[in-house]
């Protein structure tokens, strides 16, 4: 028996920023987008006695996409403590706990950027199952990165050419979806590099690219530093992520080499995914709005040279919520984005950075079900997008959990 049912809403955002149905409507069945357009035409087509569900005055838009996720870490202060005093059974537990939080987010897919032991493969599962509510999920496994390099804790190190290989493979062999490669230090690992220095070769990270490509795998680079962003772009891997141009303190910037490098990236299509979330609310909590404006203008510069900019959170990590996709967003609105390219790149820009255009990302026929329902347009400003009333997965519905509490008080 087809699980049957049309959807209709005051506004309908299917993807594409220039695309808005007003007083339109989906149909759904076993799990797709059978339908869409105006209200009127979609029930008209539809079998007589086709169930409605009127989302009254509500904006309806493609299911989130949340590129860069860490579900193994807990976004305390401490992450990395947190997770190495955590066995894999508990972990595991978390990591369910946290995938559902995405879903009550309105993040329909979320791509894992590093966990342990490949646990976000195994939650994938259980969710793909339907045994756990949840988002889509895509995971890298432990990323690739030095010995005593960013993240080794998680279990990825690999030094040299057959290590290398070895550890793409391992992990295409333990159900990876990406490949994610640490082209430059960061500041969550102690006594590791520092986050403008590269870790790899070129020719070490067109390995991986190369590894990856024979099992179909993408490749995403964590890059803070120039030297390994240069690095990652010359190696051809897909998405960036950070890509924030940070340059040893003794040296100073070097704007000449960033904005060679911005015009590169652009040029070959590789999508640049910056994390904000909603850290950047705390940060400027604590140190005034003036400690951000580089990083947003680095934003800001890279859209206006025509990079493909997707939306990830780095959720996880120290302060950064597993709810904090839509306050994640507005921070690229305060960097001079229009919120149609930010809702571009939470949508159909992050879904072809993913290699799933064909599945997910916009509201159309033959496509997966993922919807968010929230109370006024998005385009207006985020805040119900933090708060959605509804969320699709597949055509399943889901409330999310405040609004469920909401309503028993
Ligand atoms: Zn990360």
């Amino acid at each position: 028996m087809s699980d049957e049912r049309i959807l209709t809403a005051a506004l309908v955002l299917t993807g594409p920023a220039d695309e808005v149905i007003e007083d339109g409507a989906v149909r759904v069945r076993d799990g797709v987008f059978a339908d869409v357009g105006p209200r009127r035409e979609v029930v008209e087509r539809a079998a007589p006695g086709t169930p409605v569900l009127d989302l009254a005055g509500a904006t309806l838009l493609p299911g989130l996409i949340d590129c860069h996720v860490h579900l193994a870490f807990d976004a305390s202060e401490d992450p990395v403590a947190a997770l190495r005093a955590a066995d894999d059974r508990d972990l595991l537990l978390d990591m369910a706990g946290r995938a559902r939080r995405l879903l009550d987010a309105g993040v329909t897919t979320a791509r894992d950027l590093g966990d342990r032991g490949g646990l976000a493969a195994r939650l994938r599962d259980a969710i793909e199952a339907g045994t756990l509510p949840g988002p889509r999920l895509l995971t890298a496994g432990p990323p690739i990165t030095v010995t005593g390099g960013h993240c080794w804790f998680l279990g990825g190190a690999a030094d040299g050419a057959d290590r290398i290989r070895e550890r793409v493979r391992r992990n295409v062999a333990d159900g990876a979806d990406v490949i994610k490669v640490m082209s430059t230090g960061g500041s969550m690992t102690a006594g590791g590099p520092p986050a403008w220095q590269a870790q790899f070769s070129v020719e070490e990270v067109t390995l991986v690219v190369a590894e990856a490509a024979r099992f179909g795998r993408r490749v995403a680079a964590h890059a803070h530093g120039t030297a390994g962003i240069e690095v990652a772009l010359a190696a051809g891997v897909h998405t960036l992520e950070h890509c924030s141009f940070v340059t040893e303190p003794a040296l100073g910037e070097d704007h000449e080499r960033r904005d060679r490098l911005i015009r590169e990236i652009a040029e070959r299509g590789v999508a640049v995914c910056p994390t904000f979330s909603a850290t950047l609310t705390d940060v400027e909590r604590r140190l005034g709005p003036d400690v951000l404006r580089p990083w947003l203008d680095l934003v800001h510069r890279q859209y206006e040279a025509g990079v493909r900019l997707i939306a990830g959170t780095d959720a996880g990590i120290a302060q950064a919520p597993f709810e904090g996709y839509a306050q994640g967003l507005e921070w690229y609105v305060r960097a001079g984005l229009p919120p149609g390219a930010v809702l571009e790149m939470a949508t159909t820009n992050a879904a072809e950075a993913l290699g799933l255009a064909d599945r997910i990302g916009r509201i159309a026929i033959g496509l997966d079900a993922d919807a968010v329902v929230v109370d006024d347009d998005p385009r207006n400003g985020f805040g119900t997008l933090a708060d959605p009333r509804l969320v699709l997965r597949r055509g399943r519905p889901h409330v999310p959990a405040p609004r469920a509490s909401a309503k028993a008080a």
